[in-house]
């Protein structure tokens, strides 16, 4: 139609009809350096290093550079790649390729990871299996992500959908802290936002789920939710958290309908049925069974007391009532539609 993509299904339909990305080159043996050097100042003048020691986690979790970013593609392809459509949602288990960061700083490139992908497959397989393979997809989705911004520019701080600037949204510093420091009072929740701060990456799933919960639940806008993964995420990148934001607020190219809201209880136990990753996150809740982990305040207070949790002591009690909060989004939204012009 001679505009662009803004459906990823025709898009990623359209690139896989275009010839195949040809292979990288190999690393060139010499490198021709200068004869004369430029002025320049140390690394350490620079003082990049954080004085405060909040960047532990992140040295823990990350390799950064080269090195780590195949040492992540090699575990990927031997021991998650045949599993991966059926394990990328379980947040508990480590099923995806966590080479978003070296992406991002250009540690690996796709098309390292495509020939990678392609030499990798069992010679007896399918030829365009592994073309539609929902690995390959979710690279198409990084890929979409950059056509978008390239076209809609404005769209880190605009909604692309322009009906959204109507959306009556709240500012509640409290609830943002809240949210921020994982004390929601909503396991799958706050265990996301304490993995981010930690370790600087949050798994996918979990994305969707704090996104959902601060865009409908708590009815803070997505730039804000936007600035805070961009202050915390080791791979925040424009396009992607972007695509992200917007497709959680409804707002966006191809994005998940408003009115599909998230229950953060049933998501939880659907995707952490064993509450693997709660516990992790959040040991506090540690010995709280798996019929109640998901849903604390509902536990009979016999049980929280053998597990040693004191709601609103040393685990916060919800700090909205999700099916009010469905309610007061739902509204919300009608009244958005309802002020635009006709
Ligand atoms: P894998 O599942 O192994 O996927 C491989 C690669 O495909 C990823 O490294 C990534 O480059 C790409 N990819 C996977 N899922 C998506 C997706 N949904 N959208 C676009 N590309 C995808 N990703 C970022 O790299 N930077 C961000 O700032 C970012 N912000 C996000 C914000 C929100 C609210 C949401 C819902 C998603 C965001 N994502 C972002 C997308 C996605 O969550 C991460 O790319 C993914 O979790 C990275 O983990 P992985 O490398 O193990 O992914």
């Amino acid at each position: 139609a001679g505009k662009p993509f803004q459906v990823f299904t025709p898009y990623w339909k359209r690139c896989l009809a275009e010839p195949e990305p040809t292979e990288p080159l190999p690393a060139p043996i010499k490198l021709p350096i200068p004869t004369n050097w430029p002025d320049s100042i140390l690394l350490d003048d620079l003082k990049l290093d954080p004085k405060t020691k909040w960047a532990e986690g992140l040295r823990t979790a990350w390799q950064p550079g080269e090195t780590g970013a195949k040492a992540n593609l090699k575990r990927f392809l031997t021991e998650e790649f045949s599993d991966y459509s059926k394990r990328r949602n379980r947040p508990d288990i480590a099923g995806t390729s966590r080479l978003s960061p070296h992406l991002h700083f250009g540690e690996i490139s796709p098309r390292q990871i495509w020939h990678a992908v392609r030499n990798a497959k069992p010679s007896n397989s399918d030829e365009g299996a592994w073309r539609s393979s929902q690995f390959i997809t979710e690279l198409g989705w990084r890929e979409f992500a950059h056509h978008l911004l390239f076209h809609f520019p404005q769209t880190p701080a605009e909604p692309l959908r322009t009906n959204f600037k109507h959306f009556p949204w709240r500012e509640d510093a409290a609830w943002l802290s809240a949210w921020q420091k994982g004390q929601t009072g909503y396991p799958i929740v706050d265990a996301g936002m304490r993995e981010l701060w930690a370790t600087g990456w949050m798994h996918n799933r979990v994305r969707m789920i704090v996104a959902s919960f601060l865009v409908k639940d708590l009815l803070i806008a997505w730039q804000a939710g936007a600035r805070w993964f961009w202050d915390t995420l080791v791979d925040a990148d424009l396009a992607q958290n972007t695509l992200g934001w917007q497709w959680s607020a409804g707002c966006g190219a191809d994005a998940a309908p408003y009115f599909r809201i998230f229950n953060p209880v049933l998501q939880g136990e659907k995707f952490d049925p064993n509450g693997g990753y709660v516990r992790q996150w959040c040991p506090e809740l540690g010995r709280l069974n798996d019929r109640w982990l998901h849903r604390p305040w509902e536990a009979p207070s016999q049980i929280l007391a053998q597990a040693g949790i004191d709601l609103g002591g040393n685990y916060p009690k919800p700090i909205v009532s999700h099916s009010i909060a469905r309610e007061v989004a739902l509204d919300a939204y009608t009244r958005m539609k309802s002020s635009q012009p006709i």
